[in-house]
């Protein structure tokens, strides 16, 4: 039987979704399955670690089932995944000996304070292109182990396993054999020495963490082992975190080419070629793939709520029914007369690039009486673009690149008037794929191209058909308006601070 398709996993931060595509590039199947967020206290956000395994399963066999695909028809797996959520795993068991943190959750700033009164952000940001944040994985692992004294016991024993939830599914699709994860994912730890290419033995020295946790760090395409579905063993071919393989599907291979993914978060990438490029104004410098041995360095802009802001609006305030309908609620907000000028900072987990401030909280500014909930939607959706044009500025004095056109992906991409508002905003043309799923379709490539599926970057297909979106010059100084109240808004929630 021919190889026919590649299986794309892709571990979402909200779902778990797997996608077959096949040598044309086209998505011949797809199941989603929506993961439930655990949200035991004020800031914190967890997933059922087992859940995510046991969802990924499950889809990979359905769907072949539902698409009527014989298991020996597919070429080979990638994993993608939710960057820095960190799980922690009996090796002797195979379970997991806490819930995942996820990569939002704040539960550790207590850890990352720590560091950062130790003077240690020159030296970590030296050494692994990040700045201080309990975001990234080292200071999640510190606060476990600081938690529960069994954890530090288990770790002494030599039977505690770390991994980003890409080492956790190798992990289980190889019952245990591989224990294993890539460049993309092992530079969001904090743990990761990207200039080295080696874990740093002197940060996992000031963190406590013994380094026979951690995983072996390969190539994104490489040999990972093979898993058995439906009776037959199959190699996983790629892994990588979801920004970096999303910025594979548009196959911005060239540096200078970026993208920008709104999802729960928004992740904006930049692709700088074999040099990791230093960032002067909170950008992180990260590492893109690793590919045939040779490492592609990125510049990122991490934001850290945008379609959970949407998110938001529907189960936590209720004012939506679904994610899709914020947008026609932005357009009747923007009709209104008179025009309703308000800003809502959701800085619901703190706020990332350019900022890094753990401490700051939601706010929302220049409400009246007039204000409607269409509005508080509006101001939403636009804060997504407002935190585009912040990390975009910065990017732009670091780099002394200039921006022309920008491309979008993500589920929150879907939304008219964001991508309308945003190339006002930025006075650029935006483009988005018709099929949103950029992140998918980089690691079915990179899995690919291990396989010799396709056999080099230039065979793989062409990306699927754009919509574009010009910008309105005449909006030019109105935009410049509002982004100057946004950014006196920003300033203002970070001045907040709360008595206890
Ligand atoms: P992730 O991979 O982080 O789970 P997805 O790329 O699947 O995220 O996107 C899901 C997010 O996009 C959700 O937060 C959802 O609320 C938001 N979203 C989906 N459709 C829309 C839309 N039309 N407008 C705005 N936000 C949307």
């Amino acid at each position: 039987m021919t190889k026919e398709y590649v299986m794309a996993i892709d571990q979402g931060t909200t779902s778990t979704r797997v996608i077959l595509y096949d040598k044309n590039g086209n998505t011949v199947g797809m199941v989603k399955k929506e993961l439930p967020q655990i949200f035991q206290e004020p800031g914190w956000v967890e997933h059922d670690a087992n859940q995510i395994w046991i969802d990924t399963e499950w889809l990979m066999q359905q769907v072949l089932t539902k698409y009527d695909i014989p298991a020996q028809e597919i070429d080979s797996i990638g994993i993608t995944n939710q960057r820095e959520t960190t799980v922690l795993w009996d090796r002797e068991t195979g379970e997991p000996v806490a819930p995942a943190i996820v990569w939002q959750s704040k539960q550790s700033n207590i850890m990352a304070d720590k560091l950062k009164e130790n003077h240690l952000e020159e030296k970590i940001y030296d050494k692994t292109g990040l700045w201080i944040d309990s975001y990234f994985s080292a200071t999640k692992i510190m606060w476990l182990l600081d938690q529960n004294s069994e954890l530090k016991q288990l770790m002494d024993e030599d039977r505690l396993r770390f991994g980003t939830i890409d080492s956790w599914l190798l992990w289980k699709l190889t019952r245990g054999k591989a224990h294993a994860t890539d460049y993309t994912n092992a530079s969001r730890t904090m743990l990761f020495n990207i200039h080295t290419l080696q874990w740093d033995p002197e940060l996992l020295d000031l963190y406590g963490i013994n380094p026979n946790l951690l995983p072996k760090v390969k190539n994104s395409s490489d040999d990972f082992g093979e898993t058995i579905l439906k009776g037959v063993p199959i190699k996983i071919g790629a892994l990588a975190g979801d920004q970096q393989a999303a910025l594979f599907g548009h196959q911005a291979f060239k540096p200078g080419s970026i993208k920008s993914t709104y999802g729960t978060g928004a992740f904006i990438v930049m692709n700088t070629g074999d040099q990791p490029k230093v960032s002067k104004h909170g950008l992180l410098t990260t590492i893109a793939y690793g590919l045939n041995g040779k490492i592609t360095y990125a510049l990122e802009g991490s934001i850290f709520v945008a379609g959970s802001a949407v998110q938001w609006l529907e189960e936590g305030m209720d004012i939506i029914d679904n994610s899709a309908m914020s947008a026609e609620y932005a357009y009747q907000s923007s009709q209104s007369v008179p025009y309703q000028d308000i800003y809502l900072v959701p800085a619901f987990t703190g706020l990332g690039a350019p900022y890094w401030d753990q401490k700051i909280r939601g706010a929302a500014f220049g409400l009246t009486r007039a204000t409607r909930n269409q509005d508080l939607v509006r101001a939403t959706i636009e804060s997504l673009a407002y935190q585009t044009k912040d990390v975009l500025d910065v990017m732009t004095v670091d780099t002394g690149l200039t921006r022309t056109h920008l491309s979008i992906d993500g589920g929150a991409a879907a939304n008219e008037y964001l991508h309308e508002f945003m190339a006002d905003l930025l006075q650029i043309k935006i483009t988005r794929p018709r099929k949103l799923e950029m992140t998918a379709r980089g690691i079915a490539y990179l899995a690919g191209l291990q396989s010799g599926f396709w056999s080099s970057i230039d065979q793989l297909p062409d990306n699927p058909e754009m919509l574009t979106v010009d910008y309105n010059e005449e909006h030019k100084q109105t935009m410049q308006k509002h982004y100057e109240n946004w950014q006196k808004s920003v300033k203002a929630a970070q001045k907040f601070a709360y008595h206890r």
